[in-house]
């Protein structure tokens, strides 16, 4: 995708000049806050000036990182530009299985950071406890989401075989977006599966046909029709949702 993107960019040359460097984060003081999304869109805008292509239209979204200090209540904001999302996957539940919407929900949950692990708090000029939480500040038309399955274990990476549930229809976003900003519907139209283990495995692929005559399962050659109960199981790895209009 990256590569497409570079081959088809609508702003090819400016990479080559010496612009100053994109900004990461910008700071906003509490009082501020009804300015996140003024700052939002100009730092979108920064991105747009030196990418800018079919791929940006349709996969890149905003991301937005809060990160709040516990000793001397400063907020600071980020934003960062995502392709896809990668989702942390529940752990095996009693019930054995997880849902889409708790790995939505482990990803955007408030993160306690300790004083080693945070970064520097700009008023207190230190490393403090914080808390930090991740929203989705721009949603791009398609959302591509990874189900990170792959967790590192004391001495080896392990593979998660928990089944995820997922909807594929009407997969409301808006509860991870900016706050009040009303449903934001997605509806699934491709899954890419991964089968095996760590170090070796297949991939196949799951599609909508856009005939109406509903999915397919992609595997090397070999082109079969499959249902709609047959997309959901633990080697379900990448999703992409298309917004509905
Ligand atoms: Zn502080």
């Amino acid at each position: 995708m990256d590569r497409l993107h570079c081959e088809i960019n609508r702003r090819p040359y400016v990479r080559l000049t010496s612009l100053e460097p994109e900004p990461k984060c910008t700071t906003v003081r509490y009082r501020d806050m009804e300015g996140i999304d003024e700052q939002a869109s100009a730092m979108w805008k920064r991105h747009l000036e030196r990418d800018d292509s079919k791929i940006v239209d349709l996969f890149t979204g905003q991301l937005r990182s809060s990160l709040h200090c516990s000793v001397c209540s400063h907020y600071s904001t980020c934003f960062d530009v995502f392709c896809d999302l990668s989702l942390p996957v529940p752990k095996r539940s009693a019930t054995g299985g997880g849902s889409l919407r708790e790995c939505l929900d482990l990803f955007t949950q408030e993160e306690k950071l300790d004083e080693e692990n945070a970064p520097m708090c700009e008023r207190c000029n230190r490393r403090t406890e914080s808390t930090k939480r991740l929203t989705i500040q721009r949603f791009p038309q398609v959302i591509v989401m990874h189900l990170n399955r792959f967790a590192m274990s004391r001495y080896m990476v392990c593979r998660s075989t928990v089944c995820v549930s997922f909807p594929l229809t009407s997969l409301d976003m808006g509860p991870y977006g900016p706050v009040d900003c009303g449903p934001v519907l997605y509806d699934l139209y491709a899954v890419c599966n991964h089968s095996g283990t760590v170090n070796m495995g297949h991939y196949t692929a799951c599609c909508l046909e856009n005939d109406g005559s509903g999915w397919c399962c992609y595997n090397d050659s070999c082109v079969t029709p499959i249902s709609e109960n047959q997309l959901q199981s633990a080697q379900a790895y990448v999703l992409f949702y298309q917004r509905r209009k």
